[in-house]
């Protein structure tokens, strides 16, 4: 279930080994839980191994998604709308999730349906994401060398990305909308000390400026009311994550926060579901960890099934 790195190498990998993976993509839609996942929403990236000039997101998803056909993964363009891993084989319904029937049966699943990046709902946000609005310093820092940067949210990851951001920009600007952070006091100390940030308090952004790309924010002081526009080259938005999982809830451990709790490899709660990519990591969030933890995913589904073959064999053969 997923179509991001994760959900498509997974699909490579149950392919290559025979076991006819259907791969449960989403649709498309607004959000970024669209099929091929967050990469979807990304112009260059330029940290995958593998590609030395860089390769655009959409392009990356396809070559992984045509990869995963041409060894016969099957692919359902739907969101799935139930899952029950009660019993096995375990149901998924697309569709009516009132169905008494669930529209697939799976003898293993694995879940790689990824997080998304909240974000402040603008259109001119939309408009521009990928287009000096980014969500994920690692991957974009590196394009706005020698710019004024600005970095949204008092968290511990607004500040993480923006003491990151120093690295490239010649000023990064946090815009947070209270007077204090929220942050730990360990990444707080951290970036006040750093000389490259400065604060913006109490401010929020009414509007993300420019045409093709990022020419800066319009923002509005929330306790003067009075509005004013910064001058920037790139808007990071870093006001948290949610991982996609409320169609789990119940049935799968998670942590306080959503995210899937995994064992051993992959294995989540449930015997037979596993779980990879960004629905079970709220630490590193990289298209290639979530790619190499699809591949521990299939590996692990594959030995476990051959294992669950083995056992009923073996009881076979005793009666
Ligand atoms: P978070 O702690 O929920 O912080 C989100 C920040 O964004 C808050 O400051 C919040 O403002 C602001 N915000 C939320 N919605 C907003 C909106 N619509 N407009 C403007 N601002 C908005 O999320 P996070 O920073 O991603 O951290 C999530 C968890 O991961 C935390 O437990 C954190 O400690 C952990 N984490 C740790 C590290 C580290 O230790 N290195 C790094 C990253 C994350 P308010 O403060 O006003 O609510």
């Amino acid at each position: 279930m997923g179509s991001g790195p994760a959900g498509l190498t997974a699909a490579i990998y149950t392919a290559r080994a025979n076991l006819h993976p259907l791969v449960i993509e989403g649709e498309p839609s607004s959000d970024s839980d669209q099929p091929g996942g967050q990469l979807m929403l990304t112009t260059e990236v330029e940290n995958y191994p593998g590609f030395e000039d860089g390769i655009m997101g959409p392009e990356l998803m396809a070559r992984f998604r045509g990869q995963a056909a041409r060894f016969g993964a099957g692919y359902l363009t739907a969101k799935a709308s139930r899952v029950d891993f009660s019993a096995r084989p375990f149901g998924i319904w697309v569709g009516d999730p009132e169905a008494p029937e669930p529209t697939y049966r799976a003898r293993s699943v694995i879940v790689a349906t990824g997080a998304r990046s909240l974000m402040l709902g603008l259109p001119s946000e939309a408009r521009l994401l990928g287009h000096g609005v980014s969500t994920c310093a690692t991957c974009d820092g590196f394009f706005f060398r020698g710019q004024h940067i600005a970095v949204v949210g008092g968290g511990d990851s607004a500040m993480e990305e923006a003491i990151f951001l120093t690295k490239f920009g010649e000023r990064v600007t946090v815009i947070h909308r209270r007077k204090e952070l929220r942050a730990s006091k360990i990444m707080q100390d951290r970036a006040f000390r750093n000389p490259k940030i400065d604060f913006r308090w109490d401010s929020v952004v009414t509007e993300i400026l420019g045409d093709g790309a990022v020419s800066g924010v319009r923002l509005r002081d929330v306790s003067s009311g009075d509005e004013s526009t910064l001058d920037l080259g790139g808007l990071f938005v870093a006001i948290g994550h949610a991982p996609n999982t409320d169609l789990f809830a119940g049935q799968l451990d998670m942590d306080q926060n959503g995210y899937i709790t995994t064992h051993d490899g992959s294995r989540t709660s449930v015997e037979g579901v596993f779980a990879s990519g960004d629905v079970q990591d709220s630490v590193y969030r990289q298209a290639v960890t979530a790619a190499g933890s699809g591949c521990m995913a299939a590996i692990d589904a594959e030995r476990w099934l051959e294992a669950a073959d083995h056992a009923a064999e073996q009881a076979r053969a005793q009666s």
